[in-house]
């Protein structure tokens, strides 16, 4: 796994942390693992993801290896402002499947003071960078890139690939219907 270090932790002020990559790359196992270690620093931490994942669990972020975190479901980014006004750590999953509206919210939070870790996909299904997730990127102090491993060839892997054919640019949770590919493995499926 990835590990954040950055050289000299902010102080008396807020930012943003990014972690993104394809499907099974472990981005969600790397923000509980953050949020985590914030609780056991004494910080308070509030978890949100959107509505429209609803697998596995309604109140929970968990990953695909199963741990989990207690967390707080929004429809809309605007939400998120609103419920997060005591915590100094703030965990968002899923962050494609909010709206651009998340961009500001994120830098509103960070301006705040408050540490914000975002995780997301960075490309759909087609290799296509997910909205909000590049403008994410830009904003951000941090960026963390997961891999996972192409289940064809071995090598490192950064595409997720659709395994039936839909035009849909999300199945919700449809997980077992995507695999882990690398550039040269992956096509789009039509
Ligand atoms: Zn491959």
């Amino acid at each position: 796994m990835m590990e954040f270090q950055p050289h000299a932790t902010p102080k008396n002020t807020g930012w943003i942390e990014v972690i993104a990559g394809c499907m099974f790359s472990g981005k969600t196992e790397e923000l509980i693992r953050r949020l985590r270690r914030a609780e056991i620093a004494k910080q308070s931490v509030k978890i949100f993801k959107p509505k429209l994942d609803d697998r596995y669990s309604e109140s929970e972020i968990v990953s695909h290896n199963e741990q989990s975190l207690p967390s707080i479901i929004v429809e809309k980014p605007q939400e998120i402002l609103t419920l997060c006004e005591d915590a100094q750590v703030v965990g968002i999953d899923e962050a494609q499947f909010f709206s651009s509206e998340l961009i500001d919210i994120c830098n509103q939070l960070a301006n705040k003071g408050k540490r914000v870790i975002v995780a997301g996909l960075d490309q759909d299904y087609r290799g296509i960078p997910f909205e909000p997730m590049p403008q994410l990127l830009s904003i951000a102090e941090y960026i963390t890139k997961t891999l996972a491993i192409c289940v064809m060839c071995g090598n490192p892997a950064d595409k997720t690939q659709r395994k039936i054919v839909s035009s849909e640019r999300v199945l919700v949770g449809a997980a077992n219907s995507y695999e882990a590919r690398c550039r040269k493995c992956h096509y789009i499926p039509e």
